[in-house]
């Protein structure tokens, strides 16, 4: 077994079963991952969405916590990652974790795993903005704080591709493509937000930045040689997933980000911050 230390504790209505099934999922997780496994994990499983986003807020507050997973997009809100106390802790949202298929939560909770083996210490809370890249931005007529939003989202972004890669290695393949497929739904609001912002440059540039996460998500997994362990169907499935998820977007936009995700994908070392600078550089040619 696992001696990975999983805390569990909720906050709500959250039923005895899905409790089980997360704890379940971890340990094997960590047992898998074996000495990679964090020494110890809180997870925190709360109700609704809302009483999600007001805890969040408040211990922002109360405590300055700096949480890279930040967002309002889907993927940050089902389940996030950050550490307290020294601890690595997972949150998961249960009105949205249930919406999802077995495999997909299977997916979503050795996603989170996969962070804590990899990211799970405090080096990995702190990006900075390399030079060149403020140099591009005023070039381009993006202000710090846009970039410094950028930062964030992208930091996100190469943290899930590391998962994503992570799991691969570790066998765990079905499981992110399944949570990838239920994952990957452009919303109307998306829509909407896009007619109003194209003429909007630092807007236009934020947007894009966000839609790479998802994308670079699944990257490894469209990347994968067709095998037994991955079918040919799926990865068509796949695909043609992500071209529903940006088709909204005028061809050129759609076009540069594809190619963007894809130098970006092609760039990865096994640094992560090097990981992030490299993938701000390139995310700059979306402005
Ligand atoms: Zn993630």
């Amino acid at each position: 077994m696992s001696k990975t230390e999983v805390n569990v504790s909720t906050q709500g209505r959250i039923p005895g079963g899905t409790q089980r099934e997360i704890t379940s999922i971890l340990y094997e997780c960590f047992h898998r991952f074996g000495s990679l496994s964090p020494y110890k994990i809180d997870v925190l499983l709360i109700d609704t969405q809302e009483a999600m986003r007001l805890f969040l807020r408040d211990e922002k507050l109360r405590m300055g916590i700096l949480n890279t997973e930040q967002g309002n997009d889907v993927q940050s809100l089902i389940c996030t990652h950050d550490i307290i106390h020294n601890n690595p802790r997972i949150i998961v949202c249960y009105e949205l974790y249930k919406e999802f298929s077995k495999l997909a939560r299977f997916g979503i909770l050795r996603h989170e795993a996969a962070h804590m083996a990899l990211h799970g210490s405090l080096e990995f809370r702190i990006f900075r903005i390399p030079e060149e890249c403020r140099h591009t931005a005023t070039i381009k007529g993006l202000d710090m704080p846009t970039l410094d939003t950028a930062l964030n989202y992208l930091a996100a972004a190469v943290m899930d591709i590391e998962a994503t890669k992570f799991l691969i290695k570790h066998e765990y393949i079905d499981c992110q493509a399944q949570f990838a497929l239920e994952l990957l739904e452009p919303s109307d609001k998306d829509k909407e937000t896009w007619k109003g912002i194209k003429l909007n440059r630092p807007a236009k540039f934020l947007f894009l930045t966000a839609l790479l996460r998802p994308i670079l998500f699944v990257q490894p997994i469209l990347d994968l040689p067709r095998s037994k362990k991955f079918s040919a169907e799926r990865q068509i499935m796949l695909n043609g997933k992500i071209e529903r998820f940006v088709e909204y977007l005028e061809n050129t936009e759609q076009n540069k980000l594809v190619q963007v995700a894809n130098i970006i994908a092609d760039s990865l070392t096994e640094d992560t911050h090097n990981n992030v600078d490299s993938t701000l550089i390139h995310a700059l040619a979306l402005a």
